[in-house]
């Protein structure tokens, strides 16, 4: 299906709920698609191929992923954050011709032959003008680009990954139902629009009729706030976000009544953040959602009742699930595979490798990186369980060979924060003469906790070799502005430091 369609679908099917802003004064589903029919018409009038956005979240969002789809022309939403260089970098790779941007973009970006800057306020103005044609139906095919999107770059430089509307609209009709969300449902989107998680959320309230509320960029006083105020049932964070929430909530005891679903990932979740997370809003129904950038988002839920099960049983296996991803999506298959692309026994740690139509594979300029057979290799390690949970271990370019032994970050990350003195814990190989490489930590502590403490914790849990050989004690880990471990930069700091 084209993205256009599935504006249409909620434009004839909910033309009065309040698809977008507050409740008392936001756009319904009719007034959004015909905003975006008109922003379409005049994205289509204007010369190139693609459109770009520099922004944070703002109604303009919306209405350019849904009127640069209507024009027939790729979206390609760029990191706001990103430093001045890289931005300039990414635009001349990608080459969007017209280009939406937020406060002092044009300035930091500066002049770009055959790139024509509009404004946010612009281009809202040309979606409302009631001057403004609106274009009838929509341009290309649901096999053509929708939109460029740029993973993380966690492992790398970041990659863009070619979405097209198939793979899109495959995901969203495969986890929500057409006009399925009650009325008063509303969902917050607090992540970066040119985060998966953020096109996914706006795609998949827009086809199941739940209301958006946006917050420009994430800030956990504004987001309990919102939620309180504008009743949200329906939210997703990412790990670092969830701590921050909690700690408001937490200090104000006015829990978050209207809350209904709260969705995780994006990263691994430390154990003891969902436990407080727990404890704190017994009302709601927690989902872990794990996914890439070139899957269109979620391939694997661990649910609600998943979540419930395991904590309230005795049963270690069942306990254990907490700790994985729950089960891929009906609408995909999974196959861990070892370094030969060989698929290993149930409960062997391999590659996880992923195959149906949500799945792109594709970057910009490099082409496909889907097999013969259609199999999307993620570079994650994980493993299926006897009942087919995914666990999934970290990305495979992150294990540590330390004396020729193949060592996760993760599992020596899980047990660091299992010590109650432990709030944030990242764990990297740095090159060593003798091993290889060796294992550092770096920690966020609450105090009261020495080196040898921690090592000791990890010792009495896992094998000697897992001990970390030198701990780093930090007043703060270095995230990006959408939750993700800067691993590189870390592991930068902890080899200048030691050795
Ligand atoms: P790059 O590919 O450029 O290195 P990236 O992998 O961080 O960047 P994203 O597509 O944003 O780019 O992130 C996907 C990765 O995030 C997954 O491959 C996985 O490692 C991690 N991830 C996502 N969700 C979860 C989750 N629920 N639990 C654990 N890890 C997760």
């Amino acid at each position: 299906m084209h993205l256009g369609m599935l504006l249409e679908m909620a434009a004839d099917g909910m033309a009065d709920r309040v698809a977008l802003g507050p409740l008392a004064s936001g756009l319904t589903f009719a007034e959004l698609a015909s905003r975006a029919r008109r922003l379409g018409a005049a994205l289509e009038a204007r010369p190139g191929e693609r459109v770009g956005l520099i922004d944070l979240n703002s109604p303009a969002v919306p209405l350019t992923l849904f009127g640069s789809a209507i024009a027939g022309k790729p979206f390609v939403p760029i990191n706001y954050r990103l430093a001045d260089p890289q931005l300039r970098a990414i635009v001349a790779r990608t080459a969007p011709a017209t280009i939406i941007v937020g406060e002092g973009v044009v300035e930091r970006v500066g002049p770009v032959d055959g790139v024509e800057f509009l404004s946010r306020a612009e281009a809202l103005a040309l979606a409302e003008d009631p001057e403004g044609k609106e274009k009838d139906g929509w341009g290309g095919d649901a096999d053509e680009i929708a939109v460029l999107l740029f993973t993380s770059g966690t492992t790398g430089e970041p990659k863009a990954a070619v979405l097209r509307h198939s793979n899109l609209t495959e995901y969203i009709i495969s986890t929500v139902e057409f006009a399925g969300s009650a009325e008063d449902e509303a969902a917050i989107v607090s992540v970066p629009p040119y985060h998966i998680a953020g096109i996914s959320a706006v795609l998949s309230s827009t086809y199941s009729g739940r209301r958006v509320v946006q917050l420009e960029a994430f800030d956990p006083v504004a987001w309990v706030h919102i939620v309180r105020q504008e009743s949200i049932t329906h939210a997703m964070v990412v790990p670092t976000m969830l701590g921050r929430i909690l700690d408001i909530v937490e200090k104000d005891g006015k829990g978050l009544p209207s809350l209904r679903s709260l969705s995780y990932g994006g990263g691994p979740m430390p154990l003891p953040v969902i436990e407080r997370a727990v404890g704190l809003l017994p009302n709601v129904g927690f989902v872990n959602a794990y996914g890439l950038t070139e899957t269109s988002s979620t391939i694997a839920v661990l649910g609600p009742d998943d979540h419930q099960a395991a904590f309230a049983s005795d049963d270690p296996a069942v306990r254990a699930r907490l700790a994985s991803v729950g089960k891929p999506l009906p609408t995909l298959e999974v196959s861990i595979r070892d370094a030969a692309g060989v698929e290993v026994p149930t409960g062997e740690r391999g590659e996880i490798s992923v195959r149906g139509g949500q799945v792109s594979g594709e970057y910009l300029g490099r082409g496909t990186t889907l097999d013969s057979d259609g199999w999307f290799p993620t570079r994650d390690e994980g493993h299926l369980d006897e009942a087919g949970y995914l666990f999934v271990h970290g990305r495979l370019d992150d294990v540590i060979v330390r004396g020729g032994e193949n060592l996760s970050p993760g599992e020596i990350e899980a047990v660091l924060l299992e010590h109650p003195s432990v709030l944030e814990a990242a764990v990297v190989g740095i090159p060593n003469k003798e091993w290889g490489e060796q294992v550092v930590a770096a920690v966020v502590t609450s105090g009261g906790v020495t080196e040898e403490d921690l090592k000791a914790h990890v010792r009495s849990r896992l094998r000697s070799s897992r001990t970390p050989d030198h701990i780093q004690f930090r007043e703060e880990l270095p995230f990006n502005e959408s939750g993700k471990l800067l691993r590189r930069v870390l592991r930068t700091e902890l080899s200048e430091a030691f050795t």
